[in-house]
């Protein structure tokens, strides 16, 4: 039978600012056989788009990713927030609701030609995956589709990127 994630993801009003419904993806994380399901599922997507590698956003991403990598036996990539990583990287910009982040990657992290999946906790605005594509693209990769365990369709992120395939286990509106 088909497992319901969306009861073992927890809603917390007014978090981390007023106004805000927090999702938060733990109670599946520490459940093994939920966790174990939930990358399952993205890693049959991930294969079905013929993905070479996995990256993953700073710092749910890599939760997510990682195992999504193991278990197709891919390699892992994070694209980390500035000054994280140690040698030469691409960096890409993209707005906050106020001001602006970064992410980075290494330049060897992925090679040119490799199909990309991103790995993700949730899509909002995507203003995450926007910046995590330009640094695929940058190192002449290709994005060949997006996995999230939640996605947030009312913000209508999918429109920005109208040429990314998104999947996603359960949507809130
Ligand atoms: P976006 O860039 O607007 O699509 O926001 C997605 C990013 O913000 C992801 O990396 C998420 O980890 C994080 N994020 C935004 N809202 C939430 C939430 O309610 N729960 C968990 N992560 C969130």
């Amino acid at each position: 039978m088909a497992i319901d994630f969306k009861k073992h993801i927890a809603s917390i009003q007014d978090f981390p600012n007023e106004g805000i419904v927090f999702r938060d993806i733990t109670p599946i994380l520490q459940d093994p056989k939920l966790y174990k399901a939930a990358t399952h599922e993205l890693a049959e997507y991930a294969k079905s788009r013929g993905a070479d590698v996995i990256v993953g956003p700073e710092a749910r991403g890599f939760i997510v990713g990682c195992p999504v990598a193991t278990e197709l036996g891919l390699g892992f990539v994070p694209a980390r927030k500035p000054h994280k990583l140690p040698r030469k990287t691409v960096k890409a910009a993209y707005d906050l609701e106020y001001g602006s982040n970064s992410l980075e990657m290494h330049v060897d992290a992925i090679k040119p030609g490799q199909k990309v999946v991103v790995c993700d906790d949730l899509l909002a605005t995507a203003g995450t995956l926007r910046a995590t594509k330009q640094l695929i693209e940058d190192l002449g990769a290709k994005l060949v589709g997006a996995a999230f365990y939640i996605e947030l369709p009312d913000l209508k992120g999918r429109d920005l990127l109208p040429d990314v395939d998104i999947y996603s286990l359960v949507q809130f509106h």
